[in-house]
């Protein structure tokens, strides 16, 4: 008998690599944080002795979600500026909350409570954009998740930095800090070609260019973004992009939901990755992400939220039934992004789309034991013909009751293990109340 760590028995595995397996009575052998095997539980009981075992006996073992696009601190202003146009709702409310409210303190209370969300809703790693992210790397390592979190480039000046040089400086300490941790990576992330000129932009290129970073970055994401771009930059932004060397397989960009035909062959030269917030892009009144024609073009295309005060959750389940729906309703096309598909781009493509596809993003021998647990005995899941459908069509996040990463586990039966569940609570209602006079 071969010694491990656990053993995860689960009535099904989905695996979400490339040939997507569906295994019913299956097993995870886990050791040194790992998957070592995946085989029928019986053989796995034959197989090994473990330390622990886990019976799943009617959920769904799944990799866990990958939020490719979010700012998980704005989850502080959730609900407090709705019903507005991109614009109104960014430079009328959340820029005037922010310089307002935004701190090392804040971002840290902030940041626990969007992550206790995302885990109690089954996400494992996500794409982080915002402020003091040394307050944002300190909740993640606290919650033990994974997080790629971006350096921000702003032209203007905010609570975190006076200017441009200082966002780039404090970026850099917090890459030096943090390059050698095992859960955190880092990005560099100008805001959008509306907010950054095209000088500064080449300047992005060139730190990410040395220090081997991704590049993430919003674009395009409404009408008028692209006319702040040209306003600021004298050119739409992905041609801007391309101009300083950005757009490649290395660049993240979030939203594209205006694209012309140059757009679109810049696009299938270049192979940058998509990040679609169908969610976000709806309540801003924004524009839709044809994802299915930029798949067929061979992009990468991964699944985000964006921030709680515009979408307003954390829910990647509730983000997959939306992109899956928006994509048959605006192509009329009911075999637009099948469950299946829809269900990778919350997982797998997210992981390529942040450079750690070898990490995690699929359940395969050799791969981080990231992975969450959806009981599917619910009512509302019954009966069960297939169990991609019901997660994509019928769950809802209350039925992930089981979370790990990297080996360890952060969610048992829904309670939160590494973070103080009504200690955050009431952390959110002390700046609720500081927010709301
Ligand atoms: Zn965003």
């Amino acid at each position: 008998m071969e010694k491990i760590d656990h053993l995860i028995h689960a009535k099904w595995i989905i695996t979400c690599e490339d040939q997507n397996r569906v295994l019913e009575d299956h097993a995870l052998a886990i050791r040194d944080k790992s998957i070592l095997e995946i085989l029928p539980s019986k053989a796995a009981l034959a197989k090994y002795t473990a330390d622990n075992i886990h019976e799943y006996k009617t959920h769904t073992v799944l990799p866990g979600f990958i939020n490719a696009h979010t700012h998980i601190a704005m989850n502080i202003f959730r609900g407090l500026a709705d019903d507005l146009e991109l614009m109104d709702w960014l430079t009328n409310h959340i820029w005037p909350a922010e310089r307002a409210w935004v701190s090392d303190e804040l971002v840290y209370d902030a940041s626990l409570l969007a992550i206790a969300e995302m885990i109690r809703s089954g996400t494992t790693c996500f794409n982080d954009m915002y402020f003091f992210l040394q307050a944002t790397a300190k909740a993640v390592d606290t919650a033990g998740l994974r997080a790629h979190i971006g350096i921000t480039i702003i032209d203007f000046p905010t609570k975190w930095a006076a200017t441009v040089d200082e966002y780039f400086a404090k970026g850099i300490e917090f890459y030096q800090q943090y390059r050698e941790h095992d859960r955190i990576s880092v990005t560099v992330a100008p805001q959008g070609v509306y907010t950054v000129t095209e000088a500064n932009l080449a300047r992005v290129k060139k730190v990410a260019d040395e220090l081997n970073l991704r590049v993430n970055i919003h674009c395009q994401e409404a009408v008028s973004d692209i006319e702040g771009a040209i306003a600021l930059n004298h050119k739409r932004p992905l041609r801007c992009l391309d101009d300083v060397g950005l757009v490649s397989p290395h660049l993240i960009a979030i939203h594209m939901t205006q694209l012309d035909e140059n757009d679109f062959a810049i696009l299938q030269a270049k192979k940058p990755n998509i990040v679609h917030c169908p969610e976000s892009n709806m309540k801003l009144a924004s524009g839709i992400c044809p994802v299915t024609k930029l798949m067929d073009l061979g992009i990468n295309v991964a699944l985000g939220t964006d921030g709680a005060a515009s979408n307003n959750d954390l829910d990647m389940i509730g983000e997959m039934r939306t992109a899956a729906f928006l994509a048959k309703l605006s192509t009329r096309d009911a075999k637009a992004l099948p469950a299946e598909r829809v269900l990778k781009m919350a997982t797998i493509n997210g992981a390529k789309a942040l450079g750690i596809d070898h990490i995690t993003g699929s359940l395969i021998a050799g791969k981080a034991a990231d992975f969450i647990a959806i009981d599917l005995a619910n009512i509302e899941t019954q009966p069960l013909y297939h169990p991609i459908s019901q997660i994509v069509y019928a769950a809802s996040r209350n039925q992930v009751t089981d979370v790990w990463v990297a080996g360890k586990q952060l969610l048992r039966n829904r309670q939160l293990l590494t973070l103080n569940e009504k200690e955050i609570q009431e952390k959110a209602k002390i700046w609720r109340n500081k927010i709301k006079n």
